[in-house]
């Protein structure tokens, strides 16, 4: 038996899809487990030139065409949007991983590695193609990844109200003051903090305090513009970043806040409605740490629970005509 039909037989044996290409870049071999991956068969195919057409659309190099060339050339690579790469194992080998859409009926994932076919004198005579599906890994690496996301998601967020959470709050804050400084922008940040929030867990039970952390909840994410950013800062407390946003606008926006609370429509007892807010402002001063920003903030917010609740105190400093203190409703 001559070399070239055991060859043959070993490629048919080979349970890795695998076709063979001449020089001229024409088919000499197309493998049984190549025949099942493309479901191109073996005699529509061998003697053509017709490689790409179970991967693309329309004609261009596949990847043993590539190897007969220079797939150093930047075309080739090109076609392979960069991610053709030399393989670690076999010098002059190369392999890619891509998403091929027209294959099986949601398109497939496929590994193919591609190498020259060398005689005894070290002349190429030719290349072979492996090609290997890959798509339930991928879609497992997928599913990970989302899932990875959803995780990440879950430990910003209060399962209480849905906002983001006290932890990712100093997160945030570093990025928002950090961004403010760079591009010399504004930013405020407001608190909000329930009025006599103990009296209505002490009145209505916790579950009933539970629903009005939630009502307060909705109520913000309502209220607040898309860009501002909503925490659940402690137990009745809330903060507001607000980037782009002026000590007179975050003002405004907070006395808004208490404005529709009090516009709520009647509910029964223990609900959001029967509370009022204390809201402290602030806007960044250039140079400050965040924390001082906070700290300001916080200040604001318990002037204006020393000043008499339902109300919103702003506390930025060098402020030439704002007021200090704007009482609510
Ligand atoms: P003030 O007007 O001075 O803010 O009075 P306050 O009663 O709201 O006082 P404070 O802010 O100190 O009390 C907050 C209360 O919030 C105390 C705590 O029992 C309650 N709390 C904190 N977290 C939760 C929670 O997740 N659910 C419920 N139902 N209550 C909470
Ligand atoms: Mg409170």
């Amino acid at each position: 038996m001559g070399t070239n039909k055991i060859s043959a037989m070993i490629l048919e044996a080979f349970p890795v899809a695998s076709f063979v290409i001449d020089t001229e870049h024409r088919v000499i071999n197309w493998n049984r487990a190549c025949e099942i991956l493309t479901n191109v068969s073996r005699q529509s195919i061998v003697g053509t030139k017709n490689q790409w057409q179970p991967f693309y659309s329309s004609p261009r190099m596949v990847m043993a065409d590539v190897v007969l060339r220079n797939p150093e050339d930047k075309d080739a690579d090109s076609l392979y949007r960069g991610k053709l790469r030399p393989s670690q194992a076999i010098p002059g080998t190369y392999e890619a991983e891509d998403f091929f859409p027209t294959l099986g009926s949601n398109g497939r994932w496929l590994y193919f590695t591609a190498a020259p076919l060398r005689d005894e004198e070290g002349v190429v005579i030719g290349a072979i193609e492996t090609l290997q599906d890959i798509t339930d890994r991928r879609l497992a690496e997928d599913a990970l990844k989302e899932s990875e996301a959803r995780f990440k998601t879950l430990s910003r967020t209060d399962s209480l109200t849905q906002l983001f959470n006290f932890r990712d709050f100093y997160e945030q804050l570093e990025h928002e003051v950090d961004r403010a400084a760079r591009y010399a922008r504004p930013l405020s940040l407001v608190i909000v903090d329930i009025d006599h929030f103990k009296t209505i867990n002490d009145t209505h039970g916790h579950i009933e305090g539970d629903r009005v952390l939630r009502q307060l909840g909705e109520l913000i994410l309502g209220w607040k513009r898309t860009s501002d950013k909503a925490f659940r800062y402690g137990g009745d407390e809330f903060a507001i970043l607000m980037p782009e946003a002026r000590h007179k606008q975050a003002v405004e926006a907070a006395e808004r806040l208490l404005r529709r609370l009090a516009a709520l429509p009647p509910e029964e007892d223990g609900s959001i409605k029967r509370c009022t807010l204390s809201i402290g402002v602030s806007e960044y001063v250039p140079g400050e740490k965040p924390i001082d920003l906070v700290r300001r903030t916080d200040a604001a917010a318990y002037q204006a629970k020393k000043s008499g609740r339902n109300r919103v105190v702003g506390n930025t400093p060098n402020l030439k005509s704002d007021p200090r203190s704007v009482p609510g409703k």
